[in-house]
């Protein structure tokens, strides 16, 4: 028997998470090389079924799958199709034939599985990854965190669940990579440094074909297609049918549960075996006894599944449209998924791009292995990290008047950090809306809204006194924590953005056009906006001054100062240029010159009698016009 020497002084091994619809598996970097580690099944993939016990036991795996037919509702299997997915969603009602909880909450998806509480598809993703996190213990002593792989597609709150259900695992997650992405990396695809790839995933449910681009050993999604609900399981199904019909159950109505059960799994053991022989026997029992005995050869099976593989045919073609390529443009094609060992599979696949796929890693445990690799770069070179991703789109907070100030520049490669510091707009404002959006728009109206949130309770100070500083972080997984701080009284607040729905490639792609489209004229109503709000604080400051010093005017200046401000003041609410406010400003700034000296020589002589010198300074500023800009006084990356 072998064992395993731990190294007691060796930092802790991070390793890599495959969390699959149908197959789990964990695999981590030994010499140079990803090895997969022995799950509890004694085997290195894991079926992702958990069955929840009348007693309060879970079993996940093996032993769990065994109880899908007697127990259905308790046995959770695919749990990863409901992951982030609301109660109502269009696809959920899709998907299974669950038993699911009525709820208060639609935003998730929960299963009764005849316990007080139901579970939600995150709990049965989580007792999946805590039995490969204790196998990796076991195997490994300690464990140093884990990069999870999701499916390119996942919107971010997909991405939010799997996080969740991680740390519900008690695992650390040093990222999710997505599937695809993690294949390539498998096959050390980066180091070619540039290229473009598709990889062609044909699991037991789902099929997926997405298109990356390598540029500058990054890479992106260039766009992503499949079918949810294509697979192994189909093929299973063709080939359960011909059995059933060799058993003598031509009928529908004469097969039973068990004995539909019985043929499909004698069809997945043919399947299997016929991706190693030409041809396969399958013996089978008869309706009314006896045995049933069927040859099948690899061209039966081949023209059974002939309509299955045309439609992942028809999604590839697809995707290389929507990515703007052709076959022949393509660098390398990976196979990922149990079922492209079949070589029926591989022939068409290849036939389908004109070039040899990528067959040398065992496509059911490739993703893991790419995931591995992934997890023990992090792990060992935290600080030299190959980046990966980038943003799509910028991320900003909406200004006063309708802008945008753009916190992260879109391209910017993460994980990324900036902030940004603001200040009040009005007298005692108490509260700060903070609107956080997405786009290229100069308008915040015209960019994708992902989150509003109030700062409250900054103590009543003028206009511009209170600092508030705003922290973008998008971390390794694309997720953005927004923190909003006050910081002379370090009042905080923070929000983590995960908008239900993602962007596919092609909105990112729309939302760029539109901006380009809409440059000139966007850049104009921007400026129309800002040349308001700079009006309207004028505006305020002006009557503000007026009230407190009026009697330093002389009639006739006070008389311009009060047209200047009707004019400044229509100027702001009507104006459809910002030239027009801009001019309006100017002519109440000059009016009022010699007066904020008067105004600031009266402040100091006050605050040479006992007054607050900062309040009173504050104020004259803002009579003078003189004040600096509400936005952005500095910005700097952290
Ligand atoms: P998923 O990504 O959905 O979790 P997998 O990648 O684990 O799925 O693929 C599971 C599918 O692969 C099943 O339908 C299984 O029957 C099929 N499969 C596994 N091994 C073979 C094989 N040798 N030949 C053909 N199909 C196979
Ligand atoms: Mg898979």
């Amino acid at each position: 028997m072998l064992l395993d020497i731990f190294d007691p002084k060796a930092p802790p091994k991070a390793v890599g998470i495959d969390l699959g619809t149908t197959h789990s598996s964990v695999a981590v970097m030994r010499d140079g090389r990803p090895v997969a580690l022995t799950t509890c099944d004694g085997t290195p993939l894991l079926p992702s079924v958990v069955h929840y016990g009348a007693h309060g036991t879970v079993q996940v795996g093996r032993t769990a799958k065994a109880y899908a037919e007697r127990e259905p509702a308790r046995t959770i299997a695919s749990a990863k199709r409901f992951v982030g997915r609301g109660a109502k969603d269009e696809q959920t009602a899709l998907l299974g034939s669950y038993r699911f909880a009525e709820g208060a909450d639609e935003r998730v998806v929960r299963f009764d599985v005849g316990r007080e509480a139901p579970v939600t598809p995150v709990e049965v993703s989580a007792e999946i990854l805590k039995s490969l996190r204790q196998s990796a213990i076991d195997q490994l002593g300690t464990l140093g965190g884990a990069v999870i792989t999701v499916p390119a597609y996942f919107d971010d709150a997909q991405r939010q669940a799997t996080k969740d259900a991680a740390k519900l695992a008690g695992l650390e997650v040093l990222r999710l990579l997505n599937e695809p992405t993690a294949a390539a990396l498998a096959y050390g695809l980066e180091r070619q440094n540039s290229g473009v790839f598709a990889v062609y995933d044909l699991g037991g449910g789902t099929f997926d074909i997405t298109i990356l681009l390598l540029e500058d050993g990054i890479f992106q999604v260039k766009s992503t297609g499949g079918d949810s609900a294509l697979g192994g399981d189909d093929m299973d199904r063709a080939l359960a049918e011909r059995l059933l019909r060799a058993m003598g159950l031509e009928d529908p109505a004469a097969r039973t549960p068990e004995l539909i059960a019985l043929a499909l799994g004698a069809a997945r053991e043919a399947k299997h075996r016929l991706s190693l022989a030409e041809q396969v026997t399958v013996s089978v029992p008869r309706r009314g006894g006896g045995e049933a005995e069927l040859t099948l050869g690899r061209q039966d099976f081949e023209a059974m599944i002939r309509p299955l593989l045309e439609r992942t045919g028809r999604a590839c073609k697809r995707a290389l449209r929507d990515a703007g390529l052709s076959a022949e443009q393509l660098d390398g094609v990976i196979l990922v998924g149990g079922s492209t060992r079949a070589p029926s599979v591989q022939r068409y696949v290849q036939e389908l791009f004109g070039r040899e796929p990528l067959v040398e890693l065992d496509p059911d445990l490739v993703v893991a292995y790419g995931a591995a690799a992934q997890a023990d770069l992090l792990a060992r070179a935290s600080d030299e990290v190959l980046l990966l991703d980038v943003l799509p789109l910028s991320l900003g907070v909406e200004t006063m008047g309708g802008g945008v100030d753009r916190v992260l520049p879109r391209n910017t490669t993460i994980p990324a950090g900036a902030r940004s510091t603001f200040t009040t707009y009005a007298d005692h404002q108490t509260g700060f809306e903070l609107h956080v959006v997405q786009g290229e728009r100069e308008l915040a109206s015209d960019c994708r809204s992902l989150a509003r949130f109030t700062l409250r309770g900054i103590p009543p100070m003028p206009a511009g006194m209170a600092r508030l500083e705003v922290s973008f972080d998008v971390n390794e997984s694309g997720l953005l924590t927004v923190r909003a701080r006050e910081t002379t009284t370090g009042l905080e607040q923070q929000i983590e953005v995960q908008p239900s729905y993602g962007l596919t490639d092609e909105q990112v792609e729309d939302m760029l056009l539109d901006a380009l489209d809409h440059g000139e004229e966007d850049l104009e109503r921007r400026r129309l906006a800002d040349a308001r709000v700079e009006g309207a604080r004028m505006v305020l400051a002006t009557e503000k001054a007026l009230a407190a010093d009026a009697d330093l005017l002389s009639d006739e200046e006070r008389r311009g100062v009060e047209q200047a401000l009707a004019g400044l003041r229509a100027a702001a609410a009507q104006a459809t240029r910002p030239g027009v406010v801009q001019a309006a400003i100017d002519v109440l700034d000059q009016r009022t010159h010699a007066w904020a000296g008067r105004r600031m020589d009266r402040a100091i002589a006050g605050a040479i009698a006992g007054k607050q010198l900062g309040d009173v300074e504050g104020s004259v500023a803002h009579a003078a016009g003189v004040e600096a800009h509400l936005e952005a006084h500095q910005r700097g990356r952290n």
